[in-house]
Order: C-alpha cells, then sequence, then structure tokens
C-alpha cells in the first residue's frame, strides 16, 4: 500500500493542478481531501483483523505489509466514481462532488499502480465476489505480505 506522505503528496500535486485549470476551491478542496482520506477505511480492516488496541505505529506496519486475511476497503472502490458521475450530474456539477470524484480516481489509480493490482482489485463487487480473499483479490502482493518485517 503507498504511505501516507505519497498520498499527501500526489493529492497537492493534483489538487494543485486542478484549482490552476478550474479555479475553484471547493473542488480543489474536496479532490485534496478525499484523495488522501479515503484511506481511512483500513482501519475497519486493522480493527477487525487485529483487535481495537492496535497503536498508530502497529496500523501503518499492518497496512503496509498488507497483513490481511480478508480485505474490505469499502471506499476503494472504482463503482463509487460511477455512483460520484451520477451524483455530479444529479447535482448540476457540484465543485465538491467533481474534486471528490478527482480525488478519489487519482487515489485509486495510485494504489493500482504501486500494488501492481489488477483493475479488478479495486472493484467492490469482484471483493464480494472473492468473499474478500485478501489473497485472492491482491494475488500480486502475496510475497511482498509473507516477507514483510517490522
Ligand atoms: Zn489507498
Amino acid at each position: 500500500m503507498p504511505k501516507l506522505q505519497y498520498h499527501i503528496a500526489a493529492s497537492t500535486a493534483v489538487s494543485g493542478l486542478m484549482y490552476l485549470i478550474f479555479k475553484s476551491w471547493g473542488l480543489t478542496t474536496a479532490s485534496f481531501i478525499s484523495g488522501i482520506f479515503i484511506d481511512i477505511d483500513h482501519i475497519y480492516d486493522v480493527i477487525r483483523e487485529h483487535g481495537k488496541d492496535t497503536t498508530i505505529q502497529e496500523f501503518f506496519h499492518i497496512s503496509h505489509g498488507a497483513q490481511f486475511h480478508k480485505v474490505f476497503l469499502l471506499f476503494h472502490a472504482w463503482e463509487w466514481l460511477f455512483a460520484g458521475l451520477l451524483l455530479s450530474w444529479y447535482s448540476n456539477w457540484n465543485h465538491w462532488v467533481i474534486g471528490a470524484v478527482i480525488g478519489i480516481t487519482h487515489h485509486l489509480i495510485m494504489d493500482s499502480i504501486y500494488n501492481s493490482a489488477n483493475f479488478l482489485s479495486y472493484s467492490l463487487f469482484w471483493r464480494w465476489k472473492h468473499n474478500f480473499h485478501f489473497d485472492t483479490i491482491f494475488n500480486r502482493l502475496i510475497d511482498h505480505k509473507y516477507s514483510y518485517r517490522k
């Protein structure tokens, strides 16, 4: 999983570019925030598998080491982009909604590249179909997962 500082850097760059193009603080802010904070869905997976007493340091170790048997990653899903595009249209192209779609898009692209994930790894329905089994969904991370050290 890409480290937090990479998401902050990417989100800053993409959102800055969006500001230069659209001159909208709402769009820029939503893109910046969503590009970083969709990673909060890792909290659910970490607590479910490692307990609620997990420290912040352990949280990052578990996430970076992909120490999961199952992985839900609720917000990491291409399906949200389709929902977001529909919502953008329905909200008459609200800048906050468009910004959130842009943020989620660049985050998922970055995660896909970094994790060498196949396109379907970030489909919620596909993960569901595979019973959220980590080794099936992120099979290219298996070597990393089982050789990871603190
Ligand atoms: Zn992520």
